[in-house]
């Protein structure tokens, strides 16, 4: 079984991130870029079935520009075995990942396509659930635990109300939650390990994708700042300040 992992290069979790003087959008210039953790937990998961004799191969993909490479290289030192770079310098937006992901899982035949529930630049949470309509496949979305037996996919998800269980025949899209496992940590021998795994760079145009931006963002801007909170002594006095100042009651 072959699984298919997409990882996306973003800011860094730890970066304040700032908006760009003309307010176009993020300004991304000397930040420090790293994978999308919902990825990396996405990755840890297919290495670990792979561990367990459950998968045959691990295949990352990443979308974007030549820098994906170094975020590609990651994946392989977690324990992916070959990595494809899908090579632009066009704004990607969810539904055009999704059809070059969807061209992939083809060319490849891949039983499981594992994914982030969302990238945290964009914050879409659209990209497993638009390739799984796109390729036709079950979607098991913001996975806590899975179990792969039999050509069937087991996953339980938080919910409202607790936990759901659902069960998939493969193959089928998966996206991770935080809760699904604790990626390791990438030792200096397996990073030295991935230099040496294959790592193949395509364009979209080779998988008949057509990745020109169908959304427009019209400006980004700051959100307002929040005034400072008061503490009130009792709750006469807050009950007084709802009524005279916030005017609620
Ligand atoms: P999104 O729908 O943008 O919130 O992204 C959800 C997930 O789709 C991410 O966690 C990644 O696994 C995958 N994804 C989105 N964009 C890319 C990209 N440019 N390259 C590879 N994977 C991506």
């Amino acid at each position: 079984m072959k699984i298919i992992v997409a990882v996306k290069r973003v800011v860094d979790y730890n970066v304040k991130v700032r908006v760009k003087v003309d307010n176009t959008g993020v300004d991304i210039a000397n930040v420090k870029m790293s994978m999308n953790p919902f990825d990396e937990i996405a990755v840890e998961e297919a290495v670990r079935l792979k561990e367990a004799g459950a998968a045959s191969e691990v295949i990352a993909v990443s979308c974007g520009v030549a820098q994906c490479q170094e975020t590609l290289r990651t994946a392989l030192a977690i324990g992916a075995d070959r990595a494809v770079l899908v090579e632009t310098a066009e704004d990607l937006q969810p539904l055009a990942v999704a059809k070059l992901l969807n061209a992939l899982v083809e060319r490849e035949q891949a039983q499981l396509i594992i994914v982030g529930k969302q990238a945290i630049d964009d914050d879409s949470n659209q990209t497993g659930q638009m390739l799984a309509a796109l390729a036709g496949l079950p979607q098991a979305t913001f996975a806590s635990k899975l179990i792969v037996r039999d050509g069937m996919a087991t996953v339980s998800r938080e919910v409202d109300g607790g936990s759901e269980q659902l069960s998939l025949k493969l193959p089928a899209v998966i996206t991770t939650d935080l809760r699904l496992n604790e990626p390791r940590y990438v030792t200096l021998p397996n990073i030295m390990k991935a230099k040496k795994k294959p790592l193949e760079t395509i364009k979209p145009e080779d998988l008949s994708v057509d990745v020109t931006p169908r959304l427009k963002t019209l400006k980004v801007s700051e959100p307002h700042t929040r005034n400072a909170g008061a503490k009130v002594p009792d709750v006469k006095a807050l009950v007084e300040k709802l009524k005279t100042e916030a005017r609620v009651l």
